[in-house]
Protein backbone atom coordinates (compact mmCIF):
# COMPACT_ATOMS: atom_id res chain seq x y z
CA UNK A 1 0.00 0.00 0.00
CA UNK A 2 1.11 3.51 -0.27
CA UNK A 3 1.02 6.15 2.03
CA UNK A 4 0.21 8.51 0.09
CA UNK A 5 -3.00 6.75 -0.86
CA UNK A 6 -4.12 5.31 2.90
CA UNK A 7 -5.10 7.25 6.01
CA UNK A 8 -2.42 6.95 8.45
CA UNK A 9 -2.95 10.49 10.34
CA UNK A 10 0.07 10.07 13.06
CA UNK A 11 0.04 13.21 16.08
CA UNK A 12 3.34 14.42 17.47
CA UNK A 13 1.63 15.45 21.23
CA UNK A 14 0.67 12.80 23.69
CA UNK A 15 -3.30 13.40 23.17
CA UNK A 16 -4.03 14.66 26.82
CA UNK A 17 -6.94 12.06 27.49
CA UNK A 18 -5.26 8.99 27.32
CA UNK A 19 -3.83 7.47 30.40
CA UNK A 20 -3.35 3.92 28.77
CA UNK A 21 0.07 3.88 26.89
CA UNK A 22 -1.93 2.07 23.78
CA UNK A 23 -4.51 4.17 23.81
CA UNK A 24 -2.05 7.22 23.39
CA UNK A 25 0.40 5.64 21.12
CA UNK A 26 -2.42 3.88 19.08
CA UNK A 27 -4.09 7.17 18.77
CA UNK A 28 -0.76 8.74 17.58
CA UNK A 29 0.53 6.38 15.53
CA UNK A 30 -3.14 6.90 13.54
CA UNK A 31 -4.48 3.43 14.01
CA UNK A 32 -8.19 4.75 16.30
CA UNK A 33 -10.05 7.59 16.50
CA UNK A 34 -12.77 8.01 18.99
CA UNK A 35 -16.34 8.55 18.18
CA UNK A 36 -17.29 8.75 22.04
CA UNK A 37 -16.57 7.67 24.76
CA UNK A 38 -15.89 3.72 24.45
CA UNK A 39 -16.17 3.67 20.93
CA UNK A 40 -13.85 3.76 17.93
CA UNK A 41 -12.96 3.65 14.34
CA UNK A 42 -10.50 0.98 13.78
CA UNK A 43 -8.25 3.41 11.03
CA UNK A 44 -6.95 1.30 7.93
CA UNK A 45 -3.78 0.16 9.89
CA UNK A 46 -5.90 -0.86 13.05
CA UNK A 47 -8.29 -3.00 10.66
CA UNK A 48 -5.42 -5.00 9.22
CA UNK A 49 -3.97 -5.90 12.49
CA UNK A 50 -7.67 -6.79 13.69
CA UNK A 51 -7.16 -9.08 10.49
CA UNK A 52 -4.29 -10.65 11.37
CA UNK A 53 -5.45 -11.57 14.93
CA UNK A 54 -8.55 -12.60 13.29
CA UNK A 55 -7.21 -15.16 10.74
CA UNK A 56 -4.89 -16.54 13.78
CA UNK A 57 -8.02 -16.98 15.27
CA UNK A 58 -9.88 -18.43 12.24
CA UNK A 59 -7.03 -21.32 12.01
CA UNK A 60 -6.64 -22.40 15.63
CA UNK A 61 -10.36 -22.82 15.67
CA UNK A 62 -10.42 -24.66 12.18
CA UNK A 63 -7.80 -26.79 14.02
CA UNK A 64 -10.54 -28.16 16.75
CA UNK A 65 -13.29 -27.85 14.22
CA UNK A 66 -15.29 -25.03 15.83
CA UNK A 67 -17.44 -23.84 12.54
CA UNK A 68 -17.76 -19.77 11.84
CA UNK A 69 -21.00 -18.09 11.44
CA UNK A 70 -22.80 -14.98 11.94
CA UNK A 71 -25.43 -14.20 14.66
CA UNK A 72 -27.27 -11.09 14.73
CA UNK A 73 -26.07 -8.32 16.71
CA UNK A 74 -29.87 -6.59 17.25
CA UNK A 75 -31.80 -9.35 19.35
CA UNK A 76 -35.35 -9.58 20.33
CA UNK A 77 -35.95 -8.79 24.12
CA UNK A 78 -38.09 -12.06 23.91
CA UNK A 79 -35.05 -14.52 23.55
CA UNK A 80 -33.44 -13.06 26.36
CA UNK A 81 -36.31 -13.01 28.69
CA UNK A 82 -36.70 -16.86 28.08
CA UNK A 83 -33.22 -17.24 29.73
CA UNK A 84 -33.89 -14.46 32.10
CA UNK A 85 -30.91 -12.18 31.50
CA UNK A 86 -32.91 -9.40 30.75
CA UNK A 87 -33.69 -9.09 33.88
CA UNK A 88 -30.67 -9.79 35.75
CA UNK A 89 -28.04 -8.69 33.44
CA UNK A 90 -28.60 -4.80 34.08
CA UNK A 91 -27.89 -1.24 33.30
CA UNK A 92 -25.01 -2.70 31.13
CA UNK A 93 -27.29 -4.22 28.37
CA UNK A 94 -27.67 -1.75 25.15
CA UNK A 95 -31.53 -1.43 25.02
CA UNK A 96 -33.46 -0.20 22.24
CA UNK A 97 -37.00 0.00 21.10
CA UNK A 98 -38.30 -0.14 17.43
CA UNK A 99 -40.64 2.04 15.52
CA UNK A 100 -43.56 -0.36 17.10
CA UNK A 101 -42.41 -0.29 20.16
CA UNK A 102 -41.26 -3.88 20.62
CA UNK A 103 -37.91 -4.03 22.61
CA UNK A 104 -34.35 -5.23 21.47
CA UNK A 105 -30.83 -5.92 22.71
CA UNK A 106 -27.59 -5.24 21.51
CA UNK A 107 -25.60 -8.71 21.94
CA UNK A 108 -23.30 -8.18 24.89
CA UNK A 109 -22.77 -12.04 23.94
CA UNK A 110 -24.45 -14.49 22.50
CA UNK A 111 -25.99 -17.71 24.60
CA UNK A 112 -29.42 -16.80 24.34
CA UNK A 113 -29.29 -16.54 20.07
CA UNK A 114 -27.23 -19.45 19.65
CA UNK A 115 -28.94 -21.87 22.23
CA UNK A 116 -32.45 -20.99 20.41
CA UNK A 117 -30.58 -21.95 17.14
CA UNK A 118 -29.71 -25.38 18.16
CA UNK A 119 -32.44 -26.12 20.20
CA UNK A 120 -34.72 -25.91 16.63
CA UNK A 121 -32.22 -27.20 14.81
CA UNK A 122 -30.81 -30.33 16.73
CA UNK A 123 -32.46 -32.91 17.95
CA UNK A 124 -30.54 -36.08 18.45
CA UNK A 125 -27.42 -36.72 20.25
CA UNK A 126 -25.96 -38.30 17.20
CA UNK A 127 -25.19 -34.45 15.93
CA UNK A 128 -23.40 -33.45 19.21
CA UNK A 129 -20.87 -32.24 19.93
CA UNK A 130 -21.00 -29.05 17.58
CA UNK A 131 -18.80 -26.01 18.32
CA UNK A 132 -19.95 -22.66 16.29
CA UNK A 133 -18.56 -19.07 16.71
CA UNK A 134 -18.54 -15.87 15.06
CA UNK A 135 -16.23 -12.81 15.00
CA UNK A 136 -18.03 -9.83 15.67
CA UNK A 137 -19.33 -6.27 17.14
CA UNK A 138 -20.39 -6.50 20.86
CA UNK A 139 -21.75 -3.62 23.59
CA UNK A 140 -21.87 -3.24 26.32
CA UNK A 141 -22.77 -0.11 28.11
CA UNK A 142 -19.58 -0.13 30.59
CA UNK A 143 -19.39 1.84 33.59
CA UNK A 144 -16.12 3.08 33.08
CA UNK A 145 -15.07 2.89 29.42
CA UNK A 146 -11.56 3.46 29.12
CA UNK A 147 -7.89 2.90 28.30
CA UNK A 148 -9.04 3.41 24.48
CA UNK A 149 -9.98 -0.36 23.06
CA UNK A 150 -8.95 -2.18 26.34
CA UNK A 151 -12.32 -1.66 27.80
CA UNK A 152 -14.80 -0.44 25.16
CA UNK A 153 -18.15 0.13 24.96
CA UNK A 154 -18.96 -0.96 21.54
CA UNK A 155 -15.72 -3.79 21.13
CA UNK A 156 -14.60 -6.61 18.83
CA UNK A 157 -14.86 -10.30 20.46
CA UNK A 158 -14.60 -13.84 19.04
CA UNK A 159 -17.56 -15.69 20.74
CA UNK A 160 -17.36 -19.27 20.50
CA UNK A 161 -20.28 -22.03 21.92
CA UNK A 162 -20.02 -25.88 22.40
CA UNK A 163 -23.01 -28.03 22.48
CA UNK A 164 -22.48 -31.64 24.03
CA UNK A 165 -24.39 -34.51 25.43
CA UNK A 166 -21.92 -35.37 28.00
CA UNK A 167 -19.60 -34.26 30.62
CA UNK A 168 -16.73 -35.62 28.77
CA UNK A 169 -17.36 -34.23 25.86
CA UNK A 170 -17.75 -31.22 27.33
CA UNK A 171 -14.59 -31.60 29.28
CA UNK A 172 -12.40 -32.31 25.38
CA UNK A 173 -13.76 -29.08 23.97
CA UNK A 174 -13.08 -26.80 26.99
CA UNK A 175 -9.23 -28.91 26.95
CA UNK A 176 -9.07 -27.98 22.77
CA UNK A 177 -10.56 -24.79 23.20
CA UNK A 178 -7.93 -23.87 26.57
CA UNK A 179 -5.16 -25.19 23.97
CA UNK A 180 -6.42 -23.03 20.87
CA UNK A 181 -6.46 -20.21 23.33
CA UNK A 182 -2.80 -20.86 24.45
CA UNK A 183 -1.77 -21.10 20.74
CA UNK A 184 -4.20 -17.63 19.63
CA UNK A 185 -2.29 -15.81 22.33
CA UNK A 186 1.38 -17.31 21.99
CA UNK A 187 0.90 -16.45 18.42
CA UNK A 188 -0.34 -13.48 18.93
CA UNK A 189 3.03 -12.45 20.81
CA UNK A 190 1.42 -11.85 24.22
CA UNK A 191 3.72 -12.82 27.27
CA UNK A 192 0.22 -14.23 29.01
CA UNK A 193 -0.71 -16.46 32.22
CA UNK A 194 -3.93 -18.60 32.22
CA UNK A 195 -5.91 -18.16 35.51
CA UNK A 196 -8.41 -20.13 37.12
CA UNK A 197 -11.51 -17.33 36.97
CA UNK A 198 -14.90 -16.91 39.11
CA UNK A 199 -17.79 -17.57 36.75
CA UNK A 200 -19.69 -14.57 37.61
CA UNK A 201 -22.89 -13.51 36.59
CA UNK A 202 -22.66 -15.74 33.63
CA UNK A 203 -22.96 -18.87 35.73
CA UNK A 204 -21.43 -22.01 35.16
CA UNK A 205 -18.49 -24.15 37.08
CA UNK A 206 -14.83 -24.68 35.63
CA UNK A 207 -13.54 -21.73 33.87
CA UNK A 208 -9.88 -19.77 32.99
CA UNK A 209 -9.46 -16.57 32.26
CA UNK A 210 -6.39 -15.90 29.94
CA UNK A 211 -4.26 -12.84 31.26
CA UNK A 212 -1.70 -10.74 29.68
CA UNK A 213 0.70 -9.38 31.82
CA UNK A 214 0.45 -5.53 32.18
CA UNK A 215 0.99 -3.17 35.29
CA UNK A 216 -1.89 -1.63 33.82
CA UNK A 217 -4.00 -4.72 33.65
CA UNK A 218 -7.35 -4.13 36.11
CA UNK A 219 -7.40 -8.00 37.68
CA UNK A 220 -4.87 -9.30 40.07
CA UNK A 221 -3.25 -12.51 39.33
CA UNK A 222 -1.96 -14.47 42.28
CA UNK A 223 1.25 -17.01 41.34
CA UNK A 224 3.01 -19.88 42.32
CA UNK A 225 7.07 -18.67 42.02
CA UNK A 226 7.81 -22.47 41.75
CA UNK A 227 4.73 -23.82 39.97
CA UNK A 228 2.28 -23.56 37.34
CA UNK A 229 -0.41 -22.72 39.94
CA UNK A 230 -2.25 -18.80 38.87
CA UNK A 231 -5.79 -17.54 39.60
CA UNK A 232 -7.13 -14.46 39.61
CA UNK A 233 -6.69 -13.24 43.27
CA UNK A 234 -10.81 -13.44 43.59
CA UNK A 235 -10.55 -17.16 43.43
CA UNK A 236 -7.09 -18.01 44.82
CA UNK A 237 -7.52 -20.30 47.38
CA UNK A 238 -5.83 -19.86 50.82
CA UNK A 239 -5.32 -23.31 52.75
CA UNK A 240 -6.57 -23.57 56.13
CA UNK A 241 -3.77 -23.39 58.71
CA UNK A 242 -3.21 -25.89 61.40
CA UNK A 243 -2.74 -24.74 64.90
CA UNK A 244 0.59 -24.62 65.95
CA UNK A 245 1.79 -22.94 69.28
CA UNK A 246 -0.17 -23.41 72.83
CA UNK A 247 -0.53 -20.98 74.85
CA UNK A 248 -1.90 -19.77 77.50
CA UNK A 249 -5.82 -18.85 77.52
CA UNK A 250 -6.92 -16.06 79.40
CA UNK A 251 -10.03 -14.61 80.95
CA UNK A 252 -12.51 -12.25 78.91
CA UNK A 253 -12.42 -8.79 79.79
CA UNK A 254 -14.49 -5.71 78.55
CA UNK A 255 -12.57 -2.63 77.47
CA UNK A 256 -13.28 0.95 77.25
CA UNK A 257 -12.02 2.06 73.48
CA UNK A 258 -13.59 5.54 73.31
CA UNK A 259 -13.82 6.25 69.54
CA UNK A 260 -11.69 3.94 68.78
CA UNK A 261 -13.07 2.53 65.77
CA UNK A 262 -10.76 0.67 62.62
CA UNK A 263 -7.98 -1.93 63.31
CA UNK A 264 -5.63 0.21 62.79
CA UNK A 265 -6.67 2.61 65.94
CA UNK A 266 -7.65 -0.27 67.84
CA UNK A 267 -4.12 -2.01 67.52
CA UNK A 268 -2.78 1.68 67.94
CA UNK A 269 -4.65 2.69 71.03
CA UNK A 270 -3.53 -1.49 72.60
CA UNK A 271 -0.38 -1.65 71.40
CA UNK A 272 -0.69 -5.02 69.73
CA UNK A 273 -0.86 -5.87 66.59
CA UNK A 274 -3.66 -6.44 63.80
CA UNK A 275 -3.23 -9.28 63.64
CA UNK A 276 -4.02 -9.75 67.30
CA UNK A 277 -7.86 -8.42 66.15
CA UNK A 278 -11.09 -9.66 64.28
CA UNK A 279 -12.65 -7.44 61.77
CA UNK A 280 -16.25 -8.06 61.96
CA UNK A 281 -18.12 -6.70 59.00
CA UNK A 282 -22.32 -7.25 58.10
CA UNK A 283 -23.00 -8.01 54.98
CA UNK A 284 -26.20 -8.53 53.11
CA UNK A 285 -26.56 -11.54 51.45
CA UNK A 286 -29.51 -11.33 49.47
CA UNK A 287 -31.20 -9.21 51.76
CA UNK A 288 -30.06 -11.67 54.98
CA UNK A 289 -27.98 -9.86 57.31
CA UNK A 290 -24.51 -12.52 57.93
CA UNK A 291 -21.42 -11.51 60.30
CA UNK A 292 -18.53 -12.26 58.65
CA UNK A 293 -14.99 -12.25 60.74
CA UNK A 294 -11.35 -11.83 59.17
CA UNK A 295 -7.99 -11.68 61.13
CA UNK A 296 -7.32 -7.73 61.69
CA UNK A 297 -4.73 -7.72 58.86
CA UNK A 298 -6.51 -9.77 56.48
CA UNK A 299 -9.00 -8.87 53.23
CA UNK A 300 -12.27 -10.53 52.91
CA UNK A 301 -13.13 -11.66 49.66
CA UNK A 302 -16.67 -11.41 48.81
CA UNK A 303 -16.48 -13.17 45.69
CA UNK A 304 -15.85 -16.08 48.79
CA UNK A 305 -18.45 -15.30 50.80
CA UNK A 306 -20.97 -14.90 48.24
CA UNK A 307 -19.99 -18.32 46.79
CA UNK A 308 -19.94 -19.93 50.71
CA UNK A 309 -23.48 -18.62 50.97
CA UNK A 310 -24.52 -19.38 47.65
CA UNK A 311 -25.60 -15.57 47.15
CA UNK A 312 -26.53 -13.83 44.15
CA UNK A 313 -25.69 -10.48 45.82
CA UNK A 314 -23.91 -9.59 48.37
CA UNK A 315 -22.88 -5.70 50.08
CA UNK A 316 -21.99 -3.85 53.06
CA UNK A 317 -24.19 -2.85 55.50
CA UNK A 318 -24.82 0.66 55.78
CA UNK A 319 -24.20 2.08 59.18
CA UNK A 320 -28.12 2.30 59.85
CA UNK A 321 -28.99 -1.30 59.19
CA UNK A 322 -25.76 -1.95 61.46
CA UNK A 323 -27.54 -0.25 64.51
CA UNK A 324 -30.93 -1.62 63.42
CA UNK A 325 -29.52 -5.34 63.52
CA UNK A 326 -27.05 -5.34 65.88
CA UNK A 327 -27.74 -2.14 68.42
CA UNK A 328 -24.43 -0.80 67.79
CA UNK A 329 -22.43 1.64 65.20
CA UNK A 330 -19.76 0.25 63.01
CA UNK A 331 -16.47 -0.47 64.88
CA UNK A 332 -18.01 -1.62 67.65
CA UNK A 333 -19.63 -5.10 66.26
CA UNK A 334 -18.20 -8.08 67.53
CA UNK A 335 -19.01 -12.25 67.73
CA UNK A 336 -19.53 -12.29 71.37
CA UNK A 337 -23.38 -11.24 72.14
CA UNK A 338 -24.82 -10.75 69.12
CA UNK A 339 -28.34 -11.06 68.07
CA UNK A 340 -28.92 -15.21 67.46
CA UNK A 341 -30.56 -14.59 63.92
CA UNK A 342 -27.19 -13.53 62.45
CA UNK A 343 -25.45 -16.32 60.79
CA UNK A 344 -21.47 -15.70 61.88
CA UNK A 345 -19.06 -16.94 59.16
CA UNK A 346 -15.81 -16.61 60.13
CA UNK A 347 -12.08 -16.95 57.37
CA UNK A 348 -10.10 -20.21 58.76
CA UNK A 349 -7.35 -18.08 60.01
CA UNK A 350 -10.07 -16.30 62.89
CA UNK A 351 -9.98 -20.22 64.17
CA UNK A 352 -6.54 -20.72 65.75
CA UNK A 353 -6.59 -17.07 67.13
CA UNK A 354 -5.97 -17.12 70.68
CA UNK A 355 -7.02 -14.40 73.35
CA UNK A 356 -7.84 -11.78 70.86
CA UNK A 357 -9.86 -8.47 70.41
CA UNK A 358 -12.90 -8.08 68.99
CA UNK A 359 -15.93 -5.29 68.98
CA UNK A 360 -18.31 -5.52 72.31
CA UNK A 361 -21.16 -4.66 70.32
CA UNK A 362 -21.97 -1.75 72.50
CA UNK A 363 -20.30 1.59 71.92
CA UNK A 364 -17.25 2.75 72.78
CA UNK A 365 -16.32 -0.78 74.27
CA UNK A 366 -14.35 -3.81 72.60
CA UNK A 367 -13.69 -7.34 74.77
CA UNK A 368 -10.08 -8.33 74.84
CA UNK A 369 -8.83 -11.94 75.83
CA UNK A 370 -11.90 -13.64 73.69
CA UNK A 371 -11.12 -17.09 72.41
CA UNK A 372 -14.00 -18.20 70.05
CA UNK A 373 -13.82 -22.01 70.85
CA UNK A 374 -14.57 -21.12 74.27
CA UNK A 375 -16.36 -17.64 73.92
CA UNK A 376 -19.11 -19.06 70.70
CA UNK A 377 -20.62 -21.90 70.12
CA UNK A 378 -22.22 -21.16 65.89
CA UNK A 379 -19.58 -19.93 63.73
CA UNK A 380 -18.65 -21.62 60.39
CA UNK A 381 -15.41 -21.54 59.31
CA UNK A 382 -14.23 -21.67 55.37
CA UNK A 383 -11.63 -20.03 53.51
CA UNK A 384 -12.88 -16.38 53.32
CA UNK A 385 -9.83 -13.80 52.78
CA UNK A 386 -7.89 -12.88 50.16
CA UNK A 387 -4.40 -14.47 49.55
CA UNK A 388 -1.71 -12.43 50.43
CA UNK A 389 1.68 -12.17 48.05
CA UNK A 390 3.90 -14.51 50.45
CA UNK A 391 1.13 -16.94 51.59
CA UNK A 392 2.05 -20.31 50.11
CA UNK A 393 1.09 -21.57 46.91
CA UNK A 394 -2.85 -23.56 47.57
CA UNK A 395 -0.69 -26.42 45.10
CA UNK A 396 1.55 -26.62 48.19
CA UNK A 397 4.70 -25.64 45.58
CA UNK A 398 6.73 -22.45 46.20
CA UNK A 399 5.29 -18.60 47.60
CA UNK A 400 2.79 -16.97 46.16
CA UNK A 401 3.50 -13.55 44.19
CA UNK A 402 1.47 -10.78 42.86
CA UNK A 403 1.01 -9.54 39.20
CA UNK A 404 -1.47 -7.41 37.16
CA UNK A 405 -3.33 -8.82 33.68
CA UNK A 406 -5.66 -7.67 30.92
CA UNK A 407 -8.44 -10.49 30.39
CA UNK A 408 -7.94 -11.05 26.71
CA UNK A 409 -10.14 -14.14 26.86
CA UNK A 410 -11.86 -17.30 28.90
CA UNK A 411 -13.34 -20.16 28.77
CA UNK A 412 -16.30 -21.12 30.35
CA UNK A 413 -18.27 -24.37 31.35
CA UNK A 414 -21.71 -23.42 31.55
CA UNK A 415 -23.52 -27.22 32.01
CA UNK A 416 -27.09 -26.78 31.47
CA UNK A 417 -27.64 -22.88 32.79
CA UNK A 418 -29.13 -21.91 29.63
CA UNK A 419 -30.10 -25.16 28.01
CA UNK A 420 -32.38 -25.90 30.91
CA UNK A 421 -33.81 -22.30 31.03
CA UNK A 422 -34.25 -22.33 27.27
CA UNK A 423 -35.11 -25.95 26.98
CA UNK A 424 -32.16 -27.11 24.63
CA UNK A 425 -32.95 -30.78 24.68
CA UNK A 426 -31.75 -33.83 22.84
CA UNK A 427 -32.79 -37.43 22.72
CA UNK A 428 -30.38 -39.62 23.54
CA UNK A 429 -29.66 -43.33 23.02
CA UNK A 430 -32.78 -44.26 24.42
CA UNK A 431 -34.81 -41.79 22.98
CA UNK A 432 -35.02 -39.78 26.50
CA UNK A 433 -34.93 -35.71 26.42
CA UNK A 434 -32.05 -34.32 28.04
CA UNK A 435 -30.84 -30.83 28.27
CA UNK A 436 -27.67 -29.63 26.29
CA UNK A 437 -24.31 -29.46 27.99
CA UNK A 438 -22.65 -26.45 26.74
CA UNK A 439 -19.62 -24.62 27.00
CA UNK A 440 -18.50 -20.88 26.00
CA UNK A 441 -15.39 -18.82 24.90
CA UNK A 442 -14.61 -15.20 24.42
CA UNK A 443 -11.71 -13.56 22.62
CA UNK A 444 -11.55 -10.11 23.29
CA UNK A 445 -10.35 -9.13 19.42
CA UNK A 446 -9.78 -5.19 20.01
CA UNK A 447 -8.87 -5.38 23.79
CA UNK A 448 -5.77 -7.97 22.11
CA UNK A 449 -4.78 -5.51 20.27
CA UNK A 450 -4.53 -3.00 22.94
CA UNK A 451 -2.80 -5.49 25.36
CA UNK A 452 -0.29 -6.52 22.58
CA UNK A 453 0.57 -2.95 22.16
CA UNK A 454 1.22 -2.58 26.38
CA UNK A 455 3.60 -5.22 25.82
CA UNK A 456 5.18 -4.33 22.63
CA UNK A 457 6.32 -0.37 22.43
CA UNK A 458 9.29 1.63 23.10
CA UNK A 459 9.91 5.49 23.95
CA UNK A 460 9.02 6.12 19.89
CA UNK A 461 6.25 4.15 19.34
CA UNK A 462 4.75 0.70 18.82
CA UNK A 463 7.36 -2.31 17.89
CA UNK A 464 4.80 -4.90 16.23
CA UNK A 465 5.37 -8.73 16.54
CA UNK A 466 5.59 -10.03 13.05
CA UNK A 467 2.60 -11.77 13.24
CA UNK A 468 0.36 -9.66 13.47
CA UNK A 469 2.01 -6.55 12.31
CA UNK A 470 -0.04 -4.48 9.75
CA UNK A 471 2.44 -4.75 7.13
CA UNK A 472 5.83 -6.81 7.26
CA UNK A 473 7.82 -4.19 5.82
CA UNK A 474 7.95 -0.46 5.32
CA UNK A 475 9.62 0.96 2.14
CA UNK A 476 10.80 4.78 2.49
CA UNK A 477 11.58 7.01 -0.42
CA UNK A 478 13.34 10.10 1.62
CA UNK A 479 13.68 12.42 -1.16
CA UNK A 480 10.93 12.28 -3.20
CA UNK A 481 12.36 14.88 -5.54
CA UNK A 482 15.04 12.17 -6.23
CA UNK A 483 14.29 10.62 -9.63
CA UNK A 484 17.14 7.22 -9.17
CA UNK A 485 15.46 7.29 -5.48
CA UNK A 486 11.99 7.45 -6.31
CA UNK A 487 12.82 4.61 -9.23
CA UNK A 488 15.06 2.30 -7.12
CA UNK A 489 12.39 1.90 -4.28
CA UNK A 490 9.46 1.80 -6.92
CA UNK A 491 11.65 -1.32 -8.40
CA UNK A 492 11.68 -2.37 -4.75
CA UNK A 493 8.38 -2.20 -3.65
CA UNK A 494 7.41 -4.34 -6.75
CA UNK A 495 9.81 -6.97 -6.45
CA UNK A 496 8.62 -7.63 -2.76
CA UNK A 497 5.73 -7.58 -3.16
CA UNK A 498 5.52 -10.05 -5.77
CA UNK A 499 7.04 -12.25 -3.69
CA UNK A 500 4.89 -12.34 -1.27
CA UNK A 501 5.67 -9.68 1.65
CA UNK A 502 3.04 -7.20 2.80
CA UNK A 503 4.51 -3.56 2.44
CA UNK A 504 3.90 -0.04 2.98
CA UNK A 505 5.80 2.04 1.16
CA UNK A 506 6.09 5.73 2.14
CA UNK A 507 6.07 7.87 -1.00
CA UNK A 508 4.80 11.09 0.22
CA UNK A 509 6.68 14.06 -0.22
CA UNK A 510 7.38 14.69 3.49
CA UNK A 511 10.64 16.02 4.77
CA UNK A 512 12.62 12.65 5.99
CA UNK A 513 12.77 13.63 9.44
CA UNK A 514 8.75 13.08 9.28
CA UNK A 515 8.84 10.29 7.66
CA UNK A 516 11.39 8.44 9.66
CA UNK A 517 9.37 9.58 12.88
CA UNK A 518 6.37 8.12 11.28
CA UNK A 519 7.74 4.91 10.59
CA UNK A 520 9.12 4.52 14.11
CA UNK A 521 5.77 5.30 15.62
CA UNK A 522 3.84 3.00 13.36
CA UNK A 523 6.44 0.48 14.19
CA UNK A 524 6.18 -2.21 11.14
CA UNK A 525 9.09 -4.70 12.13
CA UNK A 526 11.43 -4.17 8.78
CA UNK A 527 12.49 -0.79 7.23
CA UNK A 528 14.07 -0.52 3.81
CA UNK A 529 15.62 2.96 3.84
CA UNK A 530 15.79 4.37 0.12
CA UNK A 531 17.91 7.33 0.41
CA UNK A 532 21.73 8.59 -0.63
CA UNK A 533 23.54 5.39 -1.57
CA UNK A 534 20.59 4.92 -4.27
CA UNK A 535 22.84 5.31 -6.91
CA UNK A 536 25.32 3.08 -5.95
CA UNK A 537 22.66 0.33 -5.31
CA UNK A 538 22.66 0.32 -1.74
CA UNK A 539 19.85 0.70 1.12
CA UNK A 540 19.95 0.62 4.89
CA UNK A 541 17.66 -2.16 6.38
CA UNK A 542 16.61 -1.52 10.07
CA UNK A 543 15.26 -3.80 12.50
CA UNK A 544 12.33 -2.29 14.66
CA UNK A 545 12.88 -4.27 17.43
CA UNK A 546 16.25 -4.34 18.16
CA UNK A 547 17.28 -1.11 16.05
CA UNK A 548 19.72 -2.99 14.12
CA UNK A 549 20.79 -1.94 10.88
CA UNK A 550 22.40 -2.99 7.83
CA UNK A 551 23.72 -1.47 4.65
CA UNK A 552 22.86 -3.62 1.82
CA UNK A 553 22.89 -3.75 -2.02
CA UNK A 554 19.43 -4.42 -3.59
CA UNK A 555 21.29 -7.68 -5.05
CA UNK A 556 21.54 -9.00 -1.29
CA UNK A 557 18.89 -7.83 -0.28
CA UNK A 558 15.76 -9.88 -1.23
CA UNK A 559 18.06 -12.97 0.59
CA UNK A 560 18.70 -10.93 3.84
CA UNK A 561 14.83 -9.65 3.83
CA UNK A 562 14.19 -13.86 3.82
CA UNK A 563 16.52 -14.31 7.05
CA UNK A 564 15.68 -11.38 8.95
CA UNK A 565 12.09 -12.11 8.64
CA UNK A 566 12.51 -15.89 9.54
CA UNK A 567 14.40 -14.66 12.85
CA UNK A 568 11.56 -12.40 13.77
CA UNK A 569 9.21 -14.78 13.15
CA UNK A 570 11.25 -17.18 15.47
CA UNK A 571 11.87 -14.47 18.04
CA UNK A 572 8.77 -12.95 18.23
P1 LIG B 1 -14.29 -7.73 32.08
O1 LIG B 1 -14.18 -8.50 33.35
O2 LIG B 1 -12.99 -7.16 31.62
O3 LIG B 1 -15.40 -6.73 32.08
P2 LIG B 1 -15.79 -9.91 31.08
O4 LIG B 1 -15.26 -11.02 31.90
O5 LIG B 1 -17.08 -9.29 31.44
O6 LIG B 1 -14.66 -8.76 30.94
P3 LIG B 1 -16.41 -11.76 28.98
O7 LIG B 1 -17.88 -11.78 29.10
O8 LIG B 1 -15.63 -12.89 29.53
O9 LIG B 1 -15.84 -10.38 29.55
O10 LIG B 1 -16.07 -11.50 27.44
C1 LIG B 1 -15.07 -12.21 26.70
C2 LIG B 1 -13.89 -11.32 26.37
O11 LIG B 1 -14.30 -10.10 25.76
C3 LIG B 1 -13.10 -10.89 27.59
O12 LIG B 1 -12.18 -11.88 27.98
C4 LIG B 1 -12.42 -9.63 27.09
O13 LIG B 1 -11.21 -9.96 26.43
C5 LIG B 1 -13.40 -9.06 26.09
N1 LIG B 1 -14.13 -7.91 26.65
C6 LIG B 1 -15.10 -7.93 27.58
N2 LIG B 1 -15.55 -6.71 27.83
C7 LIG B 1 -14.86 -5.86 27.03
C8 LIG B 1 -14.87 -4.46 26.81
N3 LIG B 1 -15.70 -3.67 27.46
N4 LIG B 1 -14.01 -3.94 25.90
C9 LIG B 1 -13.16 -4.74 25.22
N5 LIG B 1 -13.10 -6.07 25.38
C10 LIG B 1 -13.94 -6.63 26.27
MG1 LIG C 1 -14.54 -12.71 31.40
Amino acid sequence: MRQSRTLIPTLREVPADAEAKSHQLLLRAGFIRQNTSGIYSYMPLANKVIQKIQAIIREEMENINAVEMLMPALQQAETWQESGRWYSYGPELMRLKDRHGREFALGPTHEEVVTSIVRDEIKSYKRLPLTLYQIQSKFRDEKRPRFGLLRGREFIMKDAYSFHSSAESLDDTYQDMYQAYTNVFTRCGLNFRPVIADSGAIGGKDTHEFMALSAIGEDTIAYSDESSYAANIEMAEVAEVVESETVEIKDMQEIHTPGVKTIEELATFLNISPSNCIKSMLLKADGRFVLVLTRGDHEVNEIKVKHLLDAGMIEFASAEEVVENIGTTPGFVGPIGLNPEIEIIADFSVKVMTNVVVGANKSDYHLQNVNLSRDTDHIQYADLRFIKEGDPSPDGKGTIRFARGIEVGQVFKLGTRYSEAMNATYLDENGRAKPMLMGCYGIGVSRTLSAIVEQHHDDKGLVWPLSVSPYDLHILALNMKNEGQVQLAETLYKDLQAKGYDILFDDRTERAGVKFADSDLIGLPIRITVGKRADEGVVEVKIRKTGDSFEITTDELSGFIEKQMKNLSTHS
